[in-house]
């Protein structure tokens, strides 16, 4: 497992951390790829002002490990062009990201010479502030765990996905349905991406929000009730790799990915490091406390060990 250090910033009145891994599951190689940075305050301007995060999972297809090769380059070309130019637009910024992406996988894919193509799912998240905004191409998705509740924020590009939206099938039909991995978009597959997308998703962040990103070879065998139970459990790292070991333990048959962001109130974060600091603090006088019971109990013994001899 690549399991990437956890990352926090405190942004304005919240405290966000984020955390995110990848793991072969139940294949021998890793096509999916998983992306977590820092990004830099951009100065004083109202975009980007504030430091942030980028994450991202991605999930390559294509022969002979040449999807490895696909949601690498996705992954590359999505953090180069974020950190270039902390001060854009972020949703400009995404859009112009996945078009890259896709024009270099593209070109990836026709270079190889035996006409193979190669492709890539993409579902990418920038934290600035309170603000999220989300892109997202394929089956890799994004969720919120609000309230207890968890919501899909993105919508699959996928056959299964797109019957749904018509009302020709239900959610658990295509759940069930053996073409459910079929996808309608993908980078690389076509040489431009269609105008509409990435799609982009924008929300305003409040305090004990959660967010995961995952690939299908996760949300394909767990349930919304799990998600919802291990993110509010564990701390962003604790939660990733939760997360990963219950897709493995639930027989996934794919590789797993997902990464997780938690919204806490400045003042939540300010209340438990105070208690850490009063456990830290009362620690002396506990010592203190052990060694005078175990003089007395030692002092004792000796005193009955004089009697009894
Ligand atoms: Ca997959």
């Amino acid at each position: 497992m690549v399991l990437e250090q956890v990352r926090t910033e405190a942004l304005a009145d919240i405290v966000v951390s984020v955390s995110a891994a990848t793991d072969t599951g139940g294949r021998p190689d890793n096509e999916d790829a998983v992306l977590e940075v820092s990004l830099a305050s951009a100065g004083d301007g109202e975009i980007g002002s504030q430091p942030g995060f980028l994450l991202a999972v991605a999930d390559g297809m294509g022969g002979h490990q040449r999807g490895e090769v696909a949601s690498q380059l996705a992954i590359e070309t999505l953090g180069r062009m974020v950190n270039e130019d902390p001060g854009a637009d972020t949703a400009l910024l995404l859009k112009q990201a996945f078009r890259r992406a896709n024009d270099v996988i593209h070109q990836n894919g026709r270079a190889s010479g035996d006409g193979s193509i190669i492709g890539t799912t993409l579902v990418a998240v920038v934290i600035r502030g309170k603000y999220a905004t989300i892109a997202n191409i394929g089956d890799s998705r994004a969720y919120l765990v609000r309230a207890n509740q968890l919501t899909q924020i993105t919508r699959d590009h996928s056959l299964v996905a797109e019957q749904v939206a018509e009302g020709a099938m239900t959610s658990d039909e295509a759940r069930q349905s053996p073409h459910r991995n079929i996808l309608t978009h993908a980078l690389g597959h076509r040489q431009k991406l269609d105008p509409k997308l990435p799609s982009i998703f924008e929300i305003v962040l409040l305090a004990e929000d959660r967010l995961i990103l995952c690939s299908d070879g996760f949300h394909d065998v767990v349930g919304d009730s799990d998600m919802v139970e291990v993110v509010l459990q564990f701390d962003p790292p604790g939660a990733v790799g939760a997360l990963i070991d219950l897709a493995k333990t639930r027989g996934t048959t794919d590789n797993v990915t997902a990464a997780v962001v938690r919204v806490e109130s400045a003042k939540t974060v300010a209340g438990r490091e105070r208690e850490l600091d009063t456990v830290l603090a009362g620690r002396p006088s506990q010592w203190i406390i052990l060694v005078v019971t175990g003089i007395i109990l030692f002092v004792a013994i000796v005193i009955v060990a004089l009697m009894v001899f």
